[in-house]
């Protein structure tokens, strides 16, 4: 995949958003003067045409009035160099919904109302929590860990970030990823870490299109973040040259999750509990597309290639 970006019809440093979130058909597409923001808006406005109070739903958020305005993509940011002055941003007439806090009171309703029929639990996790597992996964709306793999309160203690990356061990940085690790594995004492990655990982288009030279280097802090699993990426462009981008990326999202379990491999209190029969490392891979779930075991034998490196 030569010099292919994550957003391959627009230049990276044209693009204040990335990875580009495909615009639902449905919704009407605002014109910014190219085919990939076309179809990739940077927000979602829309407003009701019959709301006195003039309030407008941006990305799904009730704003009113001046928030709104505040809140506009080109008046916060300026326009990007690729949108002309006179592009207009589309307003579609909608229903305006429940405010944001009524949705999320209504869900915490639903959930304590099943939550609290089971007493016992709710004492036992009032005194302490021992989870068996620890899970890193993708901060992706659409990936949570624990609805898709049905896990309750007290089960699971979960790290997520921008494609469940894993830094590999410094001894001194102040990491929230090395820090989470930490109090799962030595304070927690879960049995098992689990790293599970997922499909169409906005993160993983990202890092499969930053060039070698980083000459399209299109954020303050995601890309230095997801460079983490650079690795990942080149052995996946390194042995899967002729393959389709989106085939890489398919490759990549699983590579990336055995570089974060190699990486978990450096930190010295990991490898004590894993020698110990303590804990076991897993890697597992959501396939949200053809619901599909798998899922693997790191052989102790790497822990020996871990030590030599190092
Ligand atoms: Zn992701």
């Amino acid at each position: 995949m030569a010099a292919r970006s994550a957003c391959q019809n627009s230049s990276l440093l044209n693009s204040f958003t990335l990875p580009c979130v495909p615009f639902p058909a449905s919704s009407t597409s605002v014109s910014f003067g190219s085919s990939c923001r076309a179809n990739h808006l940077p927000l979602h406005v829309t407003a009701s045409a019959s709301d006195s109070r003039k309030a407008m739903k941006v990305d799904g958020t009730v704003f009113k009035d001046r928030t709104v305005l505040d809140l506009n993509p080109l008046a916060k940011h300026g326009a990007p160099s690729s949108v002309s002055a006179a592009a207009p941003i589309s307003v579609v007439a909608t229903e305006v919904e429940t405010l944001p806090l009524d949705r999320l009171k209504t869900g915490y309703l639903k959930f304590k109302e099943n939550y609290i029929k089971n007493q016992a639990l709710v004492k036992s996790l009032a005194e302490t929590q021992t989870p068996p597992y620890m899970i890193i996964a993708c901060a992706d709306s659409r990936v949570d860990p624990c609805t898709v793999l049905s896990l309750g309160p007290g089960e699971a203690f979960v790290l997520r970030n921008i494609g469940n990356m894993v830094p590999p061990y410094t001894g001194n940085s102040c990491s929230s990823a090395a820090s989470a690790i930490e109090y799962a594995v030595l304070h927690l004492k879960v049995k098992h870490l689990v790293v599970i990655g997922h499909s169409r990982c906005g993160a993983i288009k990202a890092l499969m299109g930053i060039e070698e030279d980083r000459s399209n280097r299109f954020s303050e802090f995601i890309e230095d973040w997801i460079l983490i699993s650079k690795t990942a990426s080149k052995k996946v462009k390194s042995l899967h040259q002729s393959a389709e981008f989106s085939d890489q990326c398919t490759k990549c999202e699983k590579e990336n999750v055995n570089n974060a379990l190699w990486n978990c491999l450096s930190y010295p209190f990991v490898r004590e509990k894993m020698s110990s029969g303590e804990l076991t490392l897993h890697g597992g891979y959501y396939d949200f597309v053809n619901n599909a779930f798998e899922s693997w075991s790191v052989d102790l034998a790497l822990m020996s290639k871990v030590e030599k490196v190092q």
